[in-house]
């Protein structure tokens, strides 16, 4: 028997990335995965999990999806949308935009399926945050930082006694699809990379390293922040 075998699991944002490779991971330990995203496009590489096209700051998707599940294990929120810049460079709607994306987002996922999971006493919610946030202050990353710096500690406490835990995820750089493209979106892409790479002599981080972790959260822990940063953060 396989360590997550028959347990429900929503991630949003699991088309690309680490929101994919942790989608993976949970399906290899045997639960039941619905991948979510935006983008079903991509959905094509996670053959065997069902996935559903769902844009997380639309409440009427989120709560149509919510419907079609009467208990669930674990809930992973990683949908993000990462501004570049400084807070001078963040106009109002690139505040708006990145707070819908990465913050009512998961507002409206737990609080779609938080009522799903209380009569069970027994499951979790992870929320993908990152080093960028109160750990470390990272240049042009104003408000992207504002967006993984709380809500998980606040929903663990308010849920203690009934069961329910609540935990995050803090990496450093990852190599995913969407790091590579903003990267590339830059004038200098090699001045850009090649830090992130040989820095502290440290190497990206992959998104299977980062999958593993969000396995072991399904156990006793609650209100934690595992950081996965190879040592950025020092
Ligand atoms: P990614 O950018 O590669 O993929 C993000 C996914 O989110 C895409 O598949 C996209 O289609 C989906 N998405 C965007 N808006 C959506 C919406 N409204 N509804 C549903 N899906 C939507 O992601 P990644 O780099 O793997 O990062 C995943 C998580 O990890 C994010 O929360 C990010 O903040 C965090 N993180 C990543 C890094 C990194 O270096 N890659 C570092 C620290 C934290």
């Amino acid at each position: 028997m396989d360590w997550l075998d028959g347990n429900v699991i929503v991630l949003s944002a699991a088309a690309q990335g680490i929101g994919k490779a942790s989608a993976i991971a949970f399906a290899k330990e045997g639960a039941q995965v619905t991948a979510t995203d935006i983008n079903g496009e991509k959905f094509k590489e996670l053959d065997g999990i069902k996935t559903k096209v769902v844009d997380v700051t639309k409440k009427d998707q989120v709560k149509s999806m919510a419907k079609d599940f009467d208990y669930m294990d674990v809930l992973f929120n990683v949908a993000v949308f990462v501004h570049h810049g400084s807070i001078l460079e963040c106009e109002e709607s690139d505040w708006d935009f990145t707070m819908n994306v990465n913050v009512r987002s998961m507002y409206l996922m737990i609080k779609a399926f938080l009522p799903k999971m209380l009569p069970r006493k027994s499951d979790n919610i992870i929320n993908m945050a990152s080093v960028a946030s109160s750990i470390k202050g990272v240049v042009n990353r104003c408000v992207y930082s504002m967006t993984k710096a709380g809500l998980t500690k606040s929903v663990a406490a308010d849920f203690l006694e009934q069961g329910i835990r609540c935990n995050c995820i803090s990496t450093g750089t990852v190599d995913t699809p969407s790091l590579r493209q903003r990267i590339q979106d830059r004038p200098d892409p090699e001045q850009v990379l090649l830090p992130l790479q040989r820095s502290k002599k440290l190497r990206l981080c992959t998104a299977e390293e980062v999958a593993h972790p969000c396995v072991y959260l399904s156990a006793y822990v609650t209100g934690t922040e595992a950081i996965i940063d190879g040592g950025w953060r020092l």
